[in-house]
């Protein structure tokens, strides 16, 4: 029924017990899209795990290690705010499979999303923030290790700054490519009370919208952050977002993107302090997926946070993702239901 394909396992429920991080949501997501009448069962594929080998294109052969042994310490348990298991390690594995294959077939359909995913927050040599991972890193590093991808961008519209994601793409000792560094002009964009920063980037452009005030507090550059002040609104947000993205991508010309499409920017967030709507959450996805249409550059989607107060609004703004990508496709040509 839907122009493009949704990844998703019952596995993707991390077992983290009672937690902010309702690992329901997955589940929810897809039950909501039944209910709606949205999907059916042929708009689904199953990912299988990333393989070590694929993991450790970007985390150290260290840290999966201790991972797999079961010997993080007790520091490292608690910068990764949730507690360790097997099982929840087997998850993370699972989700980074998801977005290898939500990757692949959005360079073959134009556009897929991973209904798990989106841990940016997992450094190479340790996890934080709810991370373990770094689920779309590894997709990234998967498809150009493949040769089926240069470049990619990835567009970060979770409430916190995409910090591993910034670190791995924009480290200069952790990627050894020798691709050039891109020119950071000044951005000249100027609205009340936020502000832009540029940093590095090679072969991975990272573009991370978020609260300045917020988690984390130790901000690596991204080639662009926009820290937007707290409580910012629908009008100012998409706005900074239509700014960066032209910005971007007059400097860079990715094969793909990830989009990163955190719930946690809404106004009833437990752990975020912006003030969006339900609707101006649809207007960004809308926003990114136009851009990315417009130049014909594939799309790839993870979801990341959302804390919303009511379970049921993070299943919204997640299911508007979808949505949103459907309604993009359909105005473009591709309608509902129609194979093509
Ligand atoms: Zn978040």
């Amino acid at each position: 029924m839907l122009p493009f394909k949704l990844v998703y396992s019952e596995k993707y429920f991390l077992p983290i017990g009672d937690h902010v991080f309702r690992a329901d949501k997955y589940r929810l997501i897809r039950e909501r899209l039944f209910s709606l009448g949205l999907v059916d069962d042929s708009d689904f594929i199953a990912p299988q795990p990333a393989s070590e080998s694929d993991v450790m294109l970007v985390h150290s052969p260290h840290y999966v290690s201790k991972l797999m042994e079961g010997s993080l310490t007790a520091r490292e348990e608690l910068q990764m705010e949730i507690p360790y298991s097997p099982q929840v390690v087997d998850t993370f594995m699972l989700h980074a499979g998801g977005s290898i294959l939500a990757a692949e077939r959005a360079l073959a359909d134009g556009v897929c999303i991973n209904i798990g995913g989106g841990f940016h927050h997992a450094f190479p040599d340790h996890g934080e923030g709810f991370c373990m991972l770094h689920d779309f890193a590894v997709a990234i590093r998967s498809l150009q290790k493949r040769k089926l991808i240069q470049r990619a961008m990835t567009v970060d519209c979770d409430v916190h700054q995409g910090n591993g994601t910034a670190y791995i793409f924009g480290h200069p000792g952790h990627n050894a490519a020798t691709l050039p560094s891109w020119p950071a002009p000044e951005l000249g964009v100027s609205h009340r009370g936020g502000n832009v920063r540029q940093g590095p980037s090679r072969d991975v452009f990272t573009i991370s919208l978020h609260q300045e005030n917020n988690y984390p507090f130790v901000k690596p550059p991204s080639s662009i952050d926009v820290n937007l002040p707290d409580g910012c609104g629908d009008a100012e947000y998409l706005a900074w977002l239509d700014n960066a993205l032209s910005s971007g991508l007059r400097q860079f010309e990715p094969e793909l993107i990830c989009f990163v499409a955190g719930a946690d920017p809404f106004r009833e967030d437990q752990l975020g302090g912006l003030n969006l709507s339900l609707d101006g959450l649809k207007q960004r996805d809308e926003l990114v997926y136009r851009a990315a249409r417009a130049r014909n550059i594939p799309v790839m989607v993870t979801l990341a946070g959302g804390y919303a107060i009511k379970v049921e609004d993070t299943v919204t703004i997640h299911t508007n993702t979808v949505i949103a990508a459907a309604e993009v496709e359909a105005s473009c040509g591709r309608k509902f239901g129609v194979p093509n």
